[in-house]
């Protein structure tokens, strides 16, 4: 075995650097991975833009999360994987004990181990993350399929949140990676999808993942009225998906919704923002709002099913790939917006060790 690796790590503020680092070592429960493929992601975009995260990043500043390999090593103790399986583990995993894990609330405990180091040729998976939080992949699915299972473990509890089901209307504002995965998981549901995106190239991209109808702001003078003309008998939206993190975004969202609807402010703006509500319209239209924020054991492994079962077009959302030395350049293109018209990635696939080539 390697003493080192080559991974990526963030030394500070839009400064990622490729480097060699010392192999990681799987101790009492821990786990080893070769690292198969590895996603980029908006929150890594975020992290990469400040050059730090509060909760989520390891000292170390071995960076990325959304990631599935090959079992190298595992460490005493670990019954449940051998060398050589397939695996995608998450970037989480709760404690159990405290009072939200005792309460249906594992997103919010108060003790969430997480963990980076995805974009990196080894990867260890702390000891609760291999109890609690890993899963085996089955033999047809890819490496980079699976590592959708976060962001869209993030979705699926977001839409249990939202109560959403087949035969209700949701707007979903937003056609950025977490607004297009709400659209296709929606739509799979059978719930009838207005999206409400900003760029011309994002029509063909929300209708292509299931939105039946897409209104483009700039085509219109007033978002909301068209928004809301869009849904049945003009009456507003069952449930509005917020998926923009903007103050504004979160305020037309509570104006799209329909008397007694639900509104789930998904999208994170900057810590200090605030926002201005209707208090009106919140009470005499009797609205329920949320913000729901990470995800579970359980959604997560509800993701894992839908990426499994062969109806989510997980191929649609990669839409580049990259080997790990192309990383720094992969994240500084992600800083600027491609001209209107021409649509930006959706994901990055990282590959550190080449493509895998599935029978
Ligand atoms: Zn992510
Ligand atoms: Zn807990």
């Amino acid at each position: 075995m390697p003493e080192l690796m080559t991974a990526a790590v963030l030394r500070g503020k839009e400064d990622l650097r490729i480097e060699r680092v010392a192999m990681p070592v799987a101790g009492p429960g821990e786990v080893v991975l070769r690292v198969e493929a590895a996603l980029t992601c908006g929150t890594d975009l975020k992290v990469y833009r400040r050059g730090y995260h509060a909760k989520m990043l390891t000292p170390d500043r071995l960076f990325g999360h959304e990631v599935a390999g090959v079992v190298l090593k595992v460490g005493d103790g670990v019954e449940n994987f051998r060398a050589g399986d397939r695996v995608v583990p998450l970037n989480s995993a709760p404690c159990d004990a405290c009072f939200f894990c005792q309460h249906g609330q594992q997103n919010l405990c108060d003790d969430l181990l997480f963990n980076n180091g995805a974009y990196a040729e080894y990867i260890r998976v702390p000891a609760r993350i291999v109890a609690k939080n890993t899963l085996l992949l089955p033999d047809k699915m890819a490496f980079e399929h699976a590592a959708l299972t976060e962001p869209l473990a993030c979705v699926m509890r977001g839409l249990e949140e939202s109560q959403a089901k087949a035969g209700n209307t949701m707007i979903v504002l937003g056609a950025g990676p977490i607004g297009l995965l709400f659209i296709h998981a929606a739509a799979l549901m059978g719930v009838q999808v207005i999206a409400v995106v900003k760029r011309s190239d994002q029509v063909a991209t929300a209708r292509k993942f299931g939105a039946e109808k897409v209104l483009r702001i700039g085509d219109v003078e007033d978002p909301i009225a068209a928004a809301r003309a869009l849904t049945p008998d003009g009456r507003g939206a069952d449930m509005v998906i917020e998926a923009v993190a903007t103050p504004q975004a979160w305020e037309w969202a509570t104006q799209m919704a329909r008397k007694g609807g639900l509104v789930n402010l998904f999208g994170g703006p900057p810590a200090g923002t605030t926002v201005q509500f209707d208090t009106n319209l919140l009470h005499y239209s009797d609205l329920t709002l949320k913000a729901s924020f990470h995800h579970t054991p359980a959604t997560a492994r509800a993701a894992f099913e839908l990426l499994a079962s062969g109806r989510f077009q997980c191929a649609d959302f990669l839409t580049g790939t990259a080997a790990i030395d192309e990383l720094p350049g992969v994240f500084a293109g992600m800083m600027v917006r491609p001209a209107e018209g021409i649509a930006p990635e959706i994901k990055t696939a990282i590959f550190p060790h080449g493509r895998e080539v599935l029978r």
